[in-house]
């Protein structure tokens, strides 16, 4: 209990989770159970719903429904308070975070004794704004969405353009980055686009479309190490999508990529997955920051010289013991982070701050798909590939979904596509910001003449 100030009265103390993605939902379901009705608990995030990103990718190529993969945060709150908001800013000092109500814009300011960091991260463009302007991201379901939509609407103005050389740019998508993300989404719309061409779209050749994949690095996937990221490197490349490696995209127009060694990719699509920075509210803190901006936390999960503050997730800095590497930005890590949270919250709160459990979590491994039921996989050292990988994948992700309902809608949903054929139609609802990125880049390829088109350098 917290005294009310210049008053005998008493009341509970307020924790106030900042975001709901793994890390803010997993914490608000966990400190339901260790606080009960000792705190009054309550979580902002700008969006109302949890979104399980590992299937993100399959949106955009329709595999799944927006609905199978975002669950409500209300469903998780059984004693807490949800508040759709988003944050503005966070005092420290005065312990107020000040949030504006995403519905009608109202500012409003939320008092805390306890706060939680959870606000995840956000595409890092490396100041490249060209490239922000014009390129797809992979990140909230809006991204997924959007990328969904632009790939049928490339598809159905390719099928009605008779010159081949626009009908061939309009059919290059460059994604830039070699990790998961940008590899599953790669993957996903390779496969998508090739079905449906096959399957609907008679004045396409699917031999036409082409998907690049631009990596910084030597390989793709570093994560699951060198053996398995060259099974994974040729297997993407044997499917028909093009890896560019040591190279970067520096630079991005309306209807074209630039890369490093100046090649200039003249593409409808450009999509980013090259990295993540956390929000500059996050990185501004008046705290220890480590080099992306990330919050740094004791073993404990806490602020330093900030015990009532707990971070966690994307926006965590928290350096394994064991190895001496901070630990990735993964949903994996957040889950694991937000039980160990919630039980330190309970201890700070019943002021038994000795029963605290630091965190110490050893990756037990990573997985990806690369492509129609193959996967990659690195289990405790052990390297599995091909269908056993990708059948692993999915058993680990879709036991992840946080509901029942998901689970059954999920696994309906890739059953039906066992059997029926890609479904082409674009989903409706699109914020008008992104139909202009959406629609901009085909505009203006079409409108381009063909004599301007051939003084780009092809690949
Ligand atoms: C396409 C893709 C695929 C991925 N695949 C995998 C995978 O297979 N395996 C894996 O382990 N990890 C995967 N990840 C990484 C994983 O999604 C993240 O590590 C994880 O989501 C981190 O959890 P978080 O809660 O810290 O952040 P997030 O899940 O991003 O949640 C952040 C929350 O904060 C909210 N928020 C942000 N800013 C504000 C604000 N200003 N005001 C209010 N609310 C705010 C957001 O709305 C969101 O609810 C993938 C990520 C992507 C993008």
């Amino acid at each position: 209990m917290i005294r009310k100030a210049g008053t005998s009265e008493t009341r509970l103390p307020k924790v106030l989770i900042l975001g709901g993605g793994f890390a803010g939902s997993n914490v608000l379901r966990e400190a339901q159970k260790t606080l009960g009705t000792r705190a009054e608990i309550t979580l902002v995030s700008q969006d109302n719903f949890f979104l399980f990103t590992p299937m993100l990718p399959e949106i955009s190529s329709g595999m799944l429904h927006p609905s199978d993969i975002s669950t409500p945060i209300r469903t998780f709150c059984k004693t807490a308070n949800f508040c759709h908001a988003r944050v503005l800013s966070i005092d420290l000092d005065s312990k107020e975070v000040k949030v504006v109500r995403i519905f009608d814009q109202k500012e409003m300011v939320i008092e805390y004794d306890y706060l939680v960091l959870a606000m995840g991260s956000k595409d890092n463009f490396f100041g490249n704004v060209n490239i922000e302007e014009f390129a797809f991201t992979v990140k909230t379901l809006e991204d997924a969405i959007a990328i969904r939509n632009h790939v049928v609407s490339v598809l159905e103005c390719a099928d009605q353009e008779h010159d081949k050389v626009l009908q061939e740019q309009l059919l290059r998508f460059v994604v830039v980055g070699g990790g998961f993300a940008g590899i599953e989404i790669a993957t996903e719309i390779n496969h998508f686009m090739h079905d449906a061409a096959r399957e609907f779209y008679k004045n396409i050749d699917h031999e036409r479309i082409k998907v690049i994949v631009v990596s910084a690095r030597n390989g793709i996937l570093p994560e699951v190490g060198e053996e398995l990221g060259n099974f994974a490197l040729d297997y993407v490349r044997k499917s028909g999508i093009e890896v560019i490696t040591n190279t970067k995209a520096v630079d991005a127009g309306e209807d074209h990529v630039l890369l490093s060694d100046n090649t200039i990719i003249p593409c409808a699509t450009l999509i980013w997955a090259g990295g993540v920075v956390v929000e500059p509210l996050i990185a501004d803190l008046k705290c220890q920051h480590g080099p992306s901006g990330r919050v740094v936390v004791d073993q404990y999960l806490r602020v330093q010289d900030r015990h009532e503050i707990f971070a966690l997730g994307d926006c965590a800095h928290l350096v394994e013991r064991n190895s001496n590497t901070v630990y990735p930005t993964t949903a994996q890590i957040a889950i694991r982070q937000a039980k160990a949270v919630a039980g330190n919250l309970a201890a700070s709160i019943g002021g038994n701050e000795s029963a605290m459990v630091s965190f110490d979590y050893k990756n037990k491994g990573v997985m990806a798909t690369i492509g129609k039921r193959v996967g990659v996989a690195l289990i405790n050292g052990r390297k599995i590939h091909g269908f056993a990988a990708w059948l692993l994948w999915r058993t680990f992700y879709w036991m992840n979904l946080p509901t029942n309902e998901k689970k059954v809608k999920v696994a309906f949903d890739w059953m039906l596509h066992l059997v029926f054929r890609a479904d082409i139609m674009t989903v409706g609802f699109i914020k008008k910001k992104t139909l202009t990125r959406l629609e901009t880049p085909i505009y203006s390829i079409l409108e381009r003449s063909k004599d301007e088109s051939e003084n780009l350098t092809y690949l």
